[in-house]
């Protein structure tokens, strides 16, 4: 990837908080990270922070951290763990040195733990999660303080080592922030910072039973790393608060270099979710067939379905960052792959509602072999052989008995096309069955148009694209229409009434023998048909449509 210059990039807020701390001299340099929960697979949502944190710390020759966020050992697992690098090196960043995990802090935290409590700034707390509640009061009523707030710090430093040592039941007890019951922000009356939960992590095993909130162990982990700028969205502002107030009161942390917090507006992508909980669902109730199935916004899902990471850096780009909660335009995304494929998926043929064209003056039993370009618009990427006889297949959707009118340009009784990179051919007749439907089309060809327009000088304006019968290969052609019913499914929680029922559809056709050996999840076009890659879960020759040619939403 060209590294470019940061004067070149539009700015957005967070670099002008940058400039403004470098020049200041508050940083030197400057440090992100990006933070996943390893509890599901990256979606395009997250792309856009990967994108954020990653091309800003590169653009000013800084670090990027990748540090899994992992405090919540029951909804974890090591399959995200994998999962996450794979697409973040796919989408073509390295992270700063080592893969970092807040588990590796959790020594640390817990000395910071006893740091607030010895300081008068946190206690133990008895209250069932229901009294929590209850006391906790509402946006227009202040909260009651717990009676366990007025707890020795002795004795709350004798009842958090007994929390950690096991010796109190799950929600028996947790650890508070003594902060302020009638904050205005809710997240500010006495947050948690500790649950007894008794589950084994897949970092550190059963070492613990006790284990941090987010908002505790976030901001510890940013310091603790050095992260100047922690970039988060929108949903934390009110955490900000907590996270600077954390830092603030503890001896280690409270210092001018300290990590400060700046939130961006999350991407929503219409016809998509991009709520991890709800992906999961699609998943867990059979909607999708997978993480990866090419349906899915996440990362492994536009990869297999042929997007190229090029595109999705161009898309992360395109949209910007800003503070204002928008629904972003699906064909945005797909103006960034199309973008993209039209300037470097190689060309090929693949029909795929194939009818059988004849053309009866062409020798039986010969196969000419023809040269046709990969790319027309670059020779560099050189020419195929593909192939030529008496029988072919076409689409079903390029022959009609009758033209309807003047301007259509595809193959109709008594008119003339042109095949791609071959002959100019006249539909005479056809067959059919007892339904109607067209089994074969007969025509003839004009033997003089091989790479040059009729000697006679009439035009032919219309071509279509064909495959060679003897040398076609059986293909699956798997056609992709958007996930969801409503551009903003997050909306409702109900997914089976979202959901579009005929996201798939699956075609059998043929293609060109030159796609035997396509490599999967590398785009080609079909000419006239749309960009296609091949499945990286099947062995057999399946194709997934990345995009069509035009956007046919907008059209
Ligand atoms: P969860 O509900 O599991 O916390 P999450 O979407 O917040 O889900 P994380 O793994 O915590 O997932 O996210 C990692 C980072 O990606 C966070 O900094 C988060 O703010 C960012 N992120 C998540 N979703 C989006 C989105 N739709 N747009 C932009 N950034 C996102
Ligand atoms: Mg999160």
């Amino acid at each position: 990837m060209n590294s470019k210059n940061k004067e070149e990039k539009p700015s957005n807020f967070i670099r002008n908080v940058i400039n403004e701390d470098l020049s200041s001299g508050k940083h030197e340099t400057i440090k992100t990270r990006f933070p996943p929960e390893p509890n599901g697979y990256l979606h395009i949502g997250h792309a856009k922070s990967i994108c954020l944190n990653f091309i800003t710390a590169r653009d000013y020759n800084g670090q990027c951290n990748l540090r899994f966020d992992d405090t919540n050992p029951a909804k974890e697992d090591i399959e995200y763990v994998h999962s996450i690098k794979k697409d973040i090196q796919w989408l073509g960043f390295d992270w700063n040195g080592e893969v970092k995990f807040s588990s590796s802090y959790f020594d640390k935290f817990y000395q910071c733990a006893e740091e607030l409590i010895s300081k008068g700034l946190a206690y133990v707390c008895f209250l069932s999660a229901d009294e929590t509640r209850e006391y906790r009061g509402t946006l227009k009523q202040p909260g009651q303080n717990s009676p366990d707030r007025d707890t020795s710090i002795k004795d709350n430093l004798t009842f958090f080592r007994k929390m950690k040592s096991g010796r109190f039941k799950e929600g028996e007890c947790v650890l508070r922030a003594k902060i302020n019951m009638s904050s205005s922000f809710m997240c500010m009356r006495d947050p948690t910072l500790y649950r007894i939960r008794f589950e084994t992590h897949h970092q550190t095993n059963d070492d613990w039973c006790i284990y941090p909130m987010y908002d505790f162990a976030h901001c510890l982990s940013d310091a603790i790393e050095g992260v100047t700028h922690s970039i988060c969205t929108l949903e934390f502002q009110d955490n900000r608060r907590i996270y600077d107030w954390t830092l603030e009161n503890l001896d280690d942390f409270n210092t001018s270099s300290r990590p400060h917090q700046y939130e961006f507006s999350r991407l929503n992508l219409e016809y998509a979710t991009t709520s991890k909980r709800k992906l999961k669902l699609l998943v867990d109730n059979n909607y999708v067939n997978s993480w990866n199935d090419p349906r899915m916004p996440t990362i492994s899902g536009l990869r297999r379905r042929g997007y190229t990471a090029a595109s999705i850096r161009d898309f992360s780009e395109r949209i910007g960052v800003s503070k204002v909660d928008s629904l972003t335009d699906i064909a945005i995304l797909e103006s960034s792959i199309r973008d993209d494929l039209n300037n470097t998926a190689p060309r090929t043929m693949a029909v795929i509602n194939p009818v059988k064209l004849i053309i009866e003056n062409y020798p039986k039993g010969k196969v000419e072999s023809l040269i046709a370009p990969i790319h027309p618009q670059n020779e560099k990427m050189g020419s195929r052989k593909i192939f030529f006889s008496r029988e072919i297949y076409i689409d079903k959707e390029d022959f009609i008995e009758v033209a309807p009118n003047n301007k259509y340009k595809r193959l109709a009784i008594n008119k003339e096309v042109r095949l791609r990179n071959a002959y100019v051919v006249k539909a005479t007749h056809f067959d059919s069955d007892n339904d109607g439907n067209i089994k074969t089309v007969y025509c003839n060809y004009d033997s003089d148009t091989l790479g040059k327009n009729p000697s006679d000088g009439r035009k032919v304006k219309g071509v279509i694209h064909y495959v060679e019968s003897s040398k076609a290969i059986n293909a699956e052609f798997r056609i992709y229409d958007r996930l969801f019913l409503a551009s903003n499914p997050a909306k409702s929680d109900d997914l089976s009434s979202s959901i579009n029922p005929d996201s798939l559809e699956i075609k059998n056709g043929f293609v060109e023998p030159s796609l035997a050996s396509a490599k999967a999840e590398m785009a080609y076009q079909f000419e006239r048909e749309g960009y296609f890659c091949r499945d990286s879960e099947s062995k057999e020759l399946i194709f997934n449509k990345t995009v069509g040619l035009r956007d046919k939403w907008n059209q």
